[in-house]
């Protein structure tokens, strides 16, 4: 069956023709890894994991790279401001491997959490420098880059297009645009391939242009060029990736091999906070670990995120996750049901479920159609096993562990509110009262209910 992409470079749902017939290589731009992942970046993770098993689904085997950003991610998008991990490290009074290790490790933590797959290549930019450097050194041999005092650039008047995955356009925003940092810029719109490190800069290394490090775009393209070729299938990454990190990639590529990295180019959408940006200055920026915390399995995230297609926002709220919590049971519910049932089912009513969740998962990933399918078939009144196998096919796309049993009460309350709630079980044991009332406070403030009944104490989600 045909499978049809939107792809950002031609601004068109597509039909997918992979270089390779079997299999299909993909670059996704990772994590800086200077702060916590919030449920906004594990959106556009989420996205990438459905592709990755809506291509398996199709039967394709995957060659997929993703970066770790551990060097040379500024604060601003411009070229400006310092080093993110620096100035994480510097904040943290740690150093920035310090910071790179553990940031990477809670990455990782919630890649589990939400039951993504771990791409089949993880590459750190700090572990390819000298592919860089190269690549730095063939754009200036190709009289694609210069050197200014501060830094190399690339010179995009040298292109015979610029920009063309995005919308910019150069001649409004020139005349808008701020005083370049650095003078000796030749138009605006270069960008920094490798910076001179000022003399107390942490991460630094020897070039042909002194002790320096590189700039933000270059990792992808090195990265990408040394573990998928000089050309590959799909990119994807977040929207606000296209106007400047994937402009600068399609630069750096062309400049270098005179190809666009990939083929084709696919964007996932912003999650918003009831409504709005999610922001530290605003206080709503949610974990992983916040939903665990109030109780919920992190996968009812997951689900939650099937309510909106990749390509358009989608909403956060609290209710919207109890509402999904509620469908995750009602899932796990159904499906032993039906392993249990024993009514006869025509293969024909099987197949024609499996066409419907195919067609809509080809259909660029569209999963709120696939989750209509998937509602209609734990639906289905009857109940077999055939139906509960067709579920756990579905599953291999949905990643939801529909077939585990789930979880109850107590083993989804975190360790913290299970010790406080042990500690009040001892003080009432001896009898103090006072320390018992004490941490059935302590644990309200965290937002749970404790409960004495006949059979023990419950223990609910204040909501
Ligand atoms: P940041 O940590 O804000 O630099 O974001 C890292 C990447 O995660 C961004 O480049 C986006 O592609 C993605 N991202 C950040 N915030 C959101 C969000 N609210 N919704 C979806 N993706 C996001
Ligand atoms: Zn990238």
């Amino acid at each position: 069956m045909d499978i049809y992409f939107y792809n950002t470079l031609t601004r068109k749902k597509e039909i997918f023709e992979p270089i390779d017939k079997k299999e299909v290589r993909i670059y996704s731009c990772g994590p800086t890894v200077y702060k916590n992942a919030s449920i906004g970046n594990m959106r556009t993770n989420i996205f990438q994991d459905v592709l990755r098993r809506v291509l398996k689904y199709n039967g394709y085997s995957l060659k997929h790279a993703m970066n770790i950003t551990d060097v040379g991610h500024l604060v601003s998008d411009g070229d400006e401001g310092e080093d993110k991990m620096l100035k994480s490290a510097r904040e943290e009074k740690k150093s920035p491997m310090e910071i790179a290790q553990y940031y990477t490790e809670l990455f990782f933590k919630d890649l589990k959490a939400l039951n993504i797959e771990m791409p089949e290549i993880i590459c750190k930019a700090t572990d390819h420098i000298q592919e860089m450097l190269e690549y730095v050194e063939k754009l200036m041999e190709n009289g694609y880059a210069y050197e200014t005092s501060t830094a190399i650039y690339f010179d995009v008047s040298k292109l015979d297009k610029y920009p063309i995955l995005s919308n910019l356009n150069l001649e409004d925003q020139k005349a808008g645009a701020r005083i370049d940092v650095d003078r000796e810029k030749r138009n605006h719109y270069d960008f920094a391939l490798w910076i001179k490190a000022p003399e107390n800069h942490l991460m630094k290394w020897d070039s042909p242009w002194g002790l320096s490090y590189p700039g933000w775009h270059i990792e992808c393209s090195a990265m990408g060029q040394k573990y998928l070729g000089d050309q590959f299938d799909i990119h994807t990454g977040g929207i606000d990736l296209v106007p400047t990190h994937h402009e600068n990639e399609i630069a750096q590529s062309k400049g270098k091999c005179g190809k666009i990295p990939a083929r084709y180019w696919m964007h996932g959408e912003y999650l918003l906070i009831d409504g709005g940006k999610m922001s530290k200055s605003l206080g709503n920026v949610y974990l992983v670990k916040d939903i665990i915390e109030k109780g919920y399995n992190p996968l009812v995230y997951r689900l939650f995120s099937y309510s909106s297609h990749y390509r358009n926002k989608l909403n956060f709220t609290w209710e919207g996750i109890e509402a999904a919590s509620k469908s995750l049971e009602r899932l796990k519910n159904a499906y032993q049901m039906h392993l249990q049932g024993s009514d006869e089912i025509e293969d024909k009513a099987i197949g024609e479920l499996e066409n419907k969740f195919h067609i809509a998962i080809n259909d660029d990933l569209n999963m709120p159609v696939a989750m209509g399918v998937v509602w209609d078939t734990v639906r289905y009144e009857k109940k077999s096993p055939k139906i509960a196998k067709l579920i756990e096919k579905f599953d291999t796309v949905l990643g939801l562990k529909i077939a585990e049993p789930m979880d109850r009460n107590e083993q989804q309350l975190p360790q913290e509110i299970l010790e406080l709630v042990e500690q009040r079980k001892q003080a009432r044991e001896n009898k103090d009262w006072n320390k018992s009332d004490e941490l059935r406070n302590l644990i309200q403030s965290k937002g749970y209910e404790i409960k004495d009944t006949k059979n023990g104490t419950e223990i609910k989600i204040i909501k």
